[in-house]
């Protein structure tokens, strides 16, 4: 019997890419092989000019689609020119090189995922007019005051768990309407991949619901929290005692290094200025700090990989709008560099 494989790819909307995807039939012969190449029209995804607009999908990824069930596949691809090399708007190709080059320190991440679900032109649970209740009660709340879209939210982690995606964890946020799901810990590109997918489900859930998820970092300016991406990240040598405190600390400096704090900052999502302010629980976007249980530190140590002396760090400034191949190749390319050369591997 022939099935339905959803090709999934990432497009070259500025500055924010969006998802895309298109249903291709394959026959039995497909099952349990490689998945073909295929293409689109990259005149219409800001991804080619229309005078030679084809541009090349290559499956990286494929798990059971939850939505239509049965032996339906999502396939999540990267992007490729005709020649095949990697499509300049191909973030996935250069965190493979890097997530390769450190393959040995076992990075490992797990991104917290905030959104907010939008309907009528506004977040739900917000008043046609006017504002909802101050922030306060909605994060992690219970009861109908506080929660908005629960029903979709079970819904949307029911079909990352069909798809066999490593979502760890889900809860309701500090603004009326916005919530965050997790992933990992995975490696690399493992849990980059994951996420686009769950980010995927998030939309295409919330659809049959006639509600919009949206990772707008700061979808309600003034006084409520935005919303972020925060990137938890550790290497075997973090990890493991009865050295894992002091590789904490020196992924923790090196992130302060330099240019460090700027390179990665400018490359953690559209729109961060608005967000990092130094208010709702974030440190100010041109201020490097680290800090054991800080949650206005840029970079926060749990309190229990402190008693441990071992464990992970938790990079709070990504947005949600952040690309998970480049915070994760950045987090790799810095950590990982200065712990080779400290010989904490
Ligand atoms: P918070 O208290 O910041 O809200 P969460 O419980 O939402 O924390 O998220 C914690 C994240 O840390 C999860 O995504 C989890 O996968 C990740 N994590 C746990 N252990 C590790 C580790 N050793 N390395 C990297 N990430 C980890
Ligand atoms: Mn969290
Ligand atoms: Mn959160
Ligand atoms: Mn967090």
């Amino acid at each position: 019997m022939s099935f339905k494989a959803e090709y999934i790819w990432i497009d070259g909307t500025a500055p924010t890419a969006k998802l895309r995807s298109k249903t291709k039939i394959l026959g039995d012969d497909a099952k349990g092989g490689e998945l073909p190449l295929w293409g689109f029209d990259g005149s219409s995804t800001n991804q080619a000019e229309g005078h030679s607009s084809d541009c090349v999908l290559k499956p990286v990824f494929s798990c059971p689609d939850p939505i239509r069930g049965g032996e339906n596949v999502l396939v999540l691809c990267e992007v490729l020119d005709i020649d095949l090399a990697p499509h300049a708007s191909n973030a996935r190709a250069a965190l493979a090189e890097t997530a390769e080059r450190f393959a040995a320190q076992e990075p490992v991440f797990g991104i917290e995922q905030e959104y907010t679900f939008f309907s009528g032109g506004r977040p739900l649970g917000f008043p046609e007019n006017g504002f909802p209740a101050p922030q306060g009660g909605y994060y992690c709340g219970v009861g109908a005051d506080e929660i908005f879209g629960r029903d979709i939210v079970e819904a949307h982690l029911d079909n990352c768990l069909k798809a066999g995606l490593g979502i760890c964890g889900i809860n309701a946020e500090v603004m009326p309407g916005q919530w965050e799901f997790q992933v990992g810990p995975l490696a690399p590109l493992e849990v980059a991949d994951q996420l686009w997918v769950a980010r995927w489900l998030l939309y295409r859930t919330a659809e049959d619901f006639g509600v919009s998820a949206t990772l707008d970092p700061k979808p309600v300016k003034g006084d409520w929290n935005g919303a972020g991406a925060h990137t938890n990240f550790s290497t075997r040598a973090m990890r493991e005692g009865p050295e894992g405190y002091a590789a904490i600390l020196t992924a923790c400096e090196s992130l302060g290094e330099g240019s460090k704090p700027l390179d990665h900052v400018k490359n953690y999502g559209a729109g961060i200025d608005d967000r990092l302010t130094g208010l709702h629980e974030t440190a100010p976007w041109d201020q490097y700090s680290y800090g054991v249980s800080d949650r206005g530190a840029s970079v926060r140590i749990p309190w229990q990989v402190e008693k441990d002396g071992k464990g992970y760090i938790e990079d709070r400034r990504p947005n949600a709008n952040v690309d998970p191949y480049v915070v994760t190749r950045l987090l790799v390319d810095t950590c990982c560099a200065a712990l080779e050369k400290a010989g904490q591997v």
